[in-house]
């Protein structure tokens, strides 16, 4: 039976803590984080509601700002505009998916580094890519999730051979940085990787962020690999799942993590730890 690296466990370990820093934060200013949400993607409602719930249970302020789905470009950067130049506002989001007549913009700089606590700016992507992180970095949150994840778990990367499944610029590129930075030998791939099961076989960690439901089965893996499945999706009953085939896999790998109750959970208690970043950026 394999080892099962939750993030559900993580959270409820660790968000006490995040509670404590926030309360203190909060004798300066009340952390305060907008989210900018175009349309009704039930999966952006459904993340939506989960960062609302854990920001709240911190202490800290949200709020969301719902636009129309068929908004004009240059509206939508107005409303942008304003929530950047907000002095009361301390973390800001858009989430995505966006609509066709908004993928045109630059998204992932839109919001100030400052305020941006997705860290999809260019700015604070830096510190990642120099290796300069600090702890007032300000990390994608998946990618940082997955770290804790790791970290928790004394997972060491020195050395091993880390193989990334996916390119993203929100997960699979940030990851693979990190891992770098860590002194992992690290390959990434994606569609137009040959020989992917050759490649993976070879790894002993795996992260697989590709959003295509259970394709990672017995044939990627081998007895002593550690699995992080960062995908979600929904299978043909509509059930939530991950890239990686759970049930095919639990009984023969080293330690995975489930979907829900891996990554997931991660990636929002890393964006409630960044809007407390930021305000104490900003306050202290
Ligand atoms: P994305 O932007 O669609 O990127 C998917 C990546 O997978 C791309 O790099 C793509 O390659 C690669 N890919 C697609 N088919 C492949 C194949 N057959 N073999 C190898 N690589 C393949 O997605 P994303 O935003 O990174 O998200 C990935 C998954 O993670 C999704 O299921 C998403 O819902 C999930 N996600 C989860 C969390 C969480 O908190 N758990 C957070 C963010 C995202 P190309 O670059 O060549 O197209």
């Amino acid at each position: 039976m394999a080892i099962i690296i939750s993030g559900k466990d993580y959270v409820s370990q660790h968000i006490d803590s995040l509670k404590t820093r926030c309360g203190e934060i909060s004798k300066k200013k009340v952390p305060f984080m907008k989210v900018i949400l175009v349309g009704a993607n039930p999966a952006s409602l459904s993340y939506v509601s989960h960062k609302k719930k854990l920001c709240e249970k911190v202490g800290a302020k949200f709020e969301i700002v719902e636009i129309h789905p068929e908004v004009e470009a240059q509206d939508f950067l107005k409303i942008v505009d304003e929530i950047n130049k907000d002095a009361e506002v301390d973390g800001m989001i858009i989430q995505l998916p966006l609509p066709s007549q908004l993928k045109k913009l630059d998204i992932y700089n839109l919001v100030l580094p400052q305020k941006d606590i997705d860290g999809f700016h260019v700015q604070n992507l830096k510190d990642i890519y120099e290796n300069k992180i600090t702890e007032s970095s300000l990390i994608p949150c998946t990618p940082k999730g997955v770290m804790k994840l790791l970290d928790f778990h004394k997972i060491e990367l020195k050395g091993k051979d880390v193989v990334v499944v996916g390119r993203s610029h929100i997960v699979g590129k940030p990851i693979f940085h990190l891992m770098l930075n860590r002194n992992a030998t690290v390959t990434i791939c994606h569609s137009n990787t040959k020989n992917l099961p050759e490649i993976c076989k070879r790894a002993d960690i795996v992260v697989v962020a590709v959003g295509n439901s259970r394709f990672y089965n017995s044939s990627f893996s081998h007895k002593d690999q550690i699995i992080i499945d960062v995908g979600i999706s929904r299978d043909q009953e509509n059930k939530l799942c991950g890239d990686v085939d759970f049930k095919e896999l639990e009984d023969c790998v080293q330690a995975l993590t489930p979907v829900p109750g891996g990554v997931g959970p991660m990636t929002v208690f890393s964006l409630i730890e960044n809007l407390i970043i930021a305000t104490e950026k900003k306050y202290i």
